[in-house]
C-alpha cells in the first residue's frame, strides 16, 4: 500500500506519463492483440489539430488535449487500435507575426533582413517552441503516438503538398490571376477573406460634384483615376444617360473625360445612386470593371502611399492626403456636402487591425466551387456528422457561397510555391498555411502507399475549435476528398471558447489569461481536465473557474482516500468462486451495471460532460457516502470486501479517460486478478484494461 497522505499529483504525473510512454501503448501497433470489447482490434483515429509552434499551450489547447485524450483512452480501453496522431504547424503568417513582434522589441525589422536569414531565424524559434509544446502536451496526459508525430515542414509533408498543387494545376483548378486581394500594409502580405475582420467605423461621407452628377465616397483619396461614372440601368434619375456617353468635367487635378456605365451592381439607395469606380482598390468596382472590360489603374501603392497619378499629393499617406484633397475640392467648389458620422463596415487585418487596402496583385488562386460540390452533397446526405448539429447548416451555407481561394502569401515563413512567377524578381511567395494543414489527415498518414494510410484513413473524429470550421475543417474535407476520394473523417466535433471565470474572452491586454500549466501545477492535471470537461457542452463556450478546479482537486483526494480505505480493508481478501452477497449488495452491483451502461452510451454519443458528471456523482455520493459507510459495520465480511473492490475497480475504469493519472496510480495498487473479480489480470496498465467489464 503506497497511498499515503493526500494525493500529490507532482509525485505521480511525470512518473506515470513516463510509464505509459515506455509501455509503447500510445502506438496502436503495440496494443494487446486479444479480441476484446467492442473494438475487437478495429482502428480508431484522431488526428490532433497541429498546434502552432510559436508560443505556449493556452487554455484552448488544454481543452483539445483533454477532449481528444478522453476519446482516445475510451476507445483504447474498448479494444480499438486507437491512434491519436500529434503534430505541429509552422503556422505561416501567424508565426511570422509573432516573430516580427519579437524583432520589433529588439529594434529590428524583417524588411531589413535577407529572406533566407529571416527563414532560418524563424525555423530556430519554431524548433525551440516545438520542444516546449511537446513537453506541455505530455503534461496534459495526452496519450498520443509520438512515434508518428508530424510537422508541417517535414519533407514528406511538403512533398504531399506539392503533389496536391501539381494535381490541382493539371486539373485546371489553379490559376495565376491578377485579381483584387486584401492587402495588409503593415504586414506586407495578401490575406484571404477569412483573415480579415469586419469592423464598424465612423467616417465622413463626402458628396462630390462629378460633372452633372453627385457621387458619395468615404475615400476621396482613391478617386484620382476615376473616369467611369456608374448607375443602375433602371434608375429613373439618370434615364437620360446612356451606357458609353462621354462627358467632359472638372476633377481634382484638372479636366478629365468621363464615361457613363450602366450596371445592376449599383445600389440605387446608396448616396445619389451614381458613383465613380476605382477598380484597383475596391472589390465591387473591380467586378464592374471586369464585366465591362474597363482599364484599372493603381492609385495607392503597397505601402499605403499615393502614386504619381495623385499629382501634388503623390507620396503622401492616406491620412495625410485626405483632408488636403477635400480642401482642394472645396476650393474648386466640387464638394456638395459632407455627412459627418457615416457608419460603415470596413475590413481590417485580423492580426494588427490595420485597414485592409484592397489591391490588384498577381496571385495563385484555387477554384473552390468544383471542390465544394461533392462536400455539399456529402454533408446533405449525412456522410459526415456534426457535433453540435447546427454547424451542418453553417458549413453548407459557406460552401454554397464559396469564393476562390488566394493561395499565395508574400511572407518567407512557409512552404515556397514551386516555380512561382513573382511580380518582382526576388519576391518570395509561400502557400497560405491552411493549404498544408488542409491536407493534414491524409498527409500525416502517408498517402497514398503507406500501411498507415490504409489502416487509419479515413479517420474517425476531427475535434477542433468551432471558430476554425471554414479555415480548416471545410478545407480538409474538400482537399481530402479531392485527393483520396474519401472524406477525411466521419464525425466533426467542435468545441467552443474557453473563457475566464467571469465568462470573458481571455486576452493579454485584459490580464485575465489562465495558463493551463499554472493550474496543473497548483491542482494537478486530473483536476484541470475535469474542470475543462464537466459542464462543457460541445460548441458552447466554457467559463474556466479556478474554484471549480479546486473542487476537482478535492474530488481527487476523495478518490484517493476512498481507495486507501478499500485497499487497507481488503488486505487479506482472498477470492472464492461463490460470493454470498446480501440483497442490498446485489442491488449495489445492479446499480453499478446500470451506470456502466449509461456512461458507455453517453461516451458513444460524445456527451463527455454528462458522462463525467454521472461518474463523479456516483463515486462521491453513492460509493463514498453510502456504500463505504454501510460497509464499515461488517468490513470483515468477504462479500463486503468483494463488493468494495468490485465497485472501486469499475469506477477507476470509468474515471480513467477523464482523470488518467490518479486512476492509474491507484490501479497499480490493486491486488492481482483472481477468478471471481474483474481486478487486473496481470501487471496490466489501466490504460489498456477493458472498458466496462465486471465479473
Ligand atoms: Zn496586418
Amino acid at each position: 500500500m503506497n497511498l499515503e497522505g493526500q494525493y500529490d499529483p507532482k509525485k505521480v504525473e511525470d512518473k506515470m506519463y513516463k510509464l505509459w510512454e515506455d509501455s509503447g501503448f500510445f502506438n496502436p501497433d503495440n496494443l494487446p492483440t486479444d479480441k476484446r470489447g467492442k473494438g475487437k482490434g478495429k482502428s480508431f483515429t484522431i488526428i490532433m489539430p497541429p498546434a502552432n509552434a510559436n508560443g505556449n499551450l493556452h487554455a484552448g489547447h488544454a481543452l483539445v488535449m483533454t477532449i481528444e485524450d478522453i476519446m482516445t483512452r475510451y476507445k483504447r480501453m474498448q479494444g480499438f487500435r486507437a491512434l491519436w496522431l500529434p503534430g505541429l504547424d509552422h503556422a505561416g503568417f501567424e508565426t511570422q507575426v509573432v516573430y516580427e513582434k519579437k524583432l520589433e522589441k529588439e529594434g529590428r525589422s524583417r524588411f531589413k533582413m535577407e529572406p533566407q536569414e529571416l527563414y532560418n531565424e524563424i525555423m530556430q524559434f519554431t524548433l525551440e517552441n516545438k520542444k516546449n509544446i511537446e513537453g506541455q502536451v505530455r503534461k496534459m496526459g495526452a496519450s498520443c503516438d509520438w512515434s508518428r508525430q508530424k510537422f508541417t515542414l517535414d519533407p514528406d509533408i511538403i512533398n504531399t503538398v506539392y503533389g496536391t498543387f501539381e494535381k490541382l494545376k493539371k486539373d485546371g483548378l489553379i490559376y495565376r490571376g491578377k485579381k483584387i486581394i486584401n492587402w495588409c500594409v503593415k504586414h506586407q502580405t495578401s490575406l484571404s477573406d477569412l483573415e480579415t475582420k469586419d469592423t464598424e467605423k465612423v467616417d465622413k461621407l463626402y458628396y462630390l460634384k462629378y460633372g452633372p452628377f453627385v457621387i458619395a465616397t468615404a475615400r476621396p483619396e482613391t478617386k484620382f483615376g476615376d473616369k467611369y461614372v456608374v448607375m443602375h440601368p433602371k434608375d429613373p434619375r439618370y434615364a437620360q444617360y446612356k451606357n458609353g456617353d462621354k462627358l467632359s468635367l472638372e476633377w481634382i487635378n484638372g479636366p478629365i473625360e468621363a464615361s457613363v456605365v450602366k450596371d445592376e451592381a449599383i445600389e440605387m439607395e446608396f448616396g445619389t445612386g451614381a458613383m465613380t469606380i476605382t477598380p484597383w482598390h475596391d472589390a465591387v468596382d473591380f467586378g464592374i470593371a471586369e464585366k465591362h472590360d474597363l482599364p484599372k489603374e493603381q492609385i495607392i501603392d503597397f505601402y499605403g502611399k499615393l502614386l504619381p497619378v495623385a499629382g501634388e499629393f503623390a507620396g503622401m499617406k492616406i491620412s495625410e492626403a485626405r483632408p488636403r484633397i477635400i480642401e482642394k475640392l472645396q476650393a474648386k467648389g466640387l464638394v456638395e456636402k459632407i455627412e459627418e458620422n457615416y457608419k460603415h463596415i470596413v475590413k481590417t487585418c485580423y492580426k494588427c487591425d490595420s485597414l485592409i487596402e484592397p489591391q490588384i496583385k498577381e496571385q495563385w488562386f484555387l477554384k473552390m466551387e468544383p471542390l465544394a460540390k461533392p462536400i455539399i452533397k456529402a454533408i446533405e446526405t449525412g456522410k459526415v456528422k456534426f457535433i453540435p448539429e447546427h454547424y451542418k447548416k453553417i458549413s453548407l451555407h459557406w460552401l454554397k457561397n464559396i469564393m476562390d481561394w488566394p493561395l499565395s502569401r508574400q511572407i518567407v515563413w512557409g512552404i515556397p510555391i514551386p516555380a512561382s512567377p513573382a511580380d518582382k524578381p526576388g519576391e518570395v511567395e509561400t502557400f497560405d498555411t491552411w493549404f498544408s494543414s488542409g491536407q493534414w489527415p491524409f498527409a500525416t498518414l502517408g498517402f497514398p502507399e503507406s500501411k498507415d494510410f490504409k489502416t487509419f484513413y479515413p479517420t474517425d473524429v476531427m475535434e477542433t475549435a468551432g471558430e476554425i470550421i471554414f479555415f480548416w475543417v471545410a478545407r480538409m474535407m474538400m482537399l481530402g476528398f479531392y485527393i483520396t476520394k474519401k472524406l477525411p473523417f466521419k464525425t466533426v466535433y467542435l468545441h467552443g471558447l474557453v473563457l475566464d471565470a467571469k465568462g470573458q474572452k481571455m486576452s493579454k491586454s485584459k490580464g485575465n489569461v489562465i495558463n493551463p500549466l499554472d493550474i496543473t501545477d497548483k491542482y494537478g492535471t486530473d483536476a484541470l481536465r475535469m474542470g475543462l470537461v464537466m459542464g462543457n457542452t460541445p460548441g458552447q463556450s466554457l467559463a474556466l473557474d479556478e474554484n471549480k478546479i479546486k473542487g476537482y482537486k478535492n474530488f481527487a483526494n476523495k478518490i484517493w482516500n476512498a481507495s486507501k480505505f478499500v485497499l487497507i480493508s481488503t488486505q487479506n481478501f482472498t477470492a472464492v468462486k461463490k460470493v454470498a452477497l446480501s440483497s442490498t449488495q446485489k442491488e449495489h452491483l445492479k446499480n453499478l451495471k446500470t451506470l456502466q451502461k449509461e456512461v458507455t452510451k453517453l461516451m458513444d454519443d460524445f456527451k463527455f460532460y454528462y458522462a463525467a458528471e454521472k461518474i463523479y456523482h456516483y463515486f462521491w455520493h453513492e460509493f463514498c457516502d453510502k456504500i463505504i459507510e454501510e460497509s464499515k459495520k461488517d468490513i470483515a465480511s468477504h462479500a463486503t470486501q468483494y463488493l468494495l473492490l468490485e465497485i472501486l475497480s469499475a469506477s477507476l475504469k470509468m474515471l480513467h479517460p477523464f482523470m488518467p493519472f490518479i486512476t492509474e496510480e491507484i490501479w497499480g495498487q490493486l491486488p492481482a486478478k483472481n477468478p471471481s473479480t474483474s481486478l487486473r489480470a496481470s501487471k496490466n496498465l489501466l490504460m489498456v484494461e477493458s472498458w466496462n467489464t465486471t465479473g
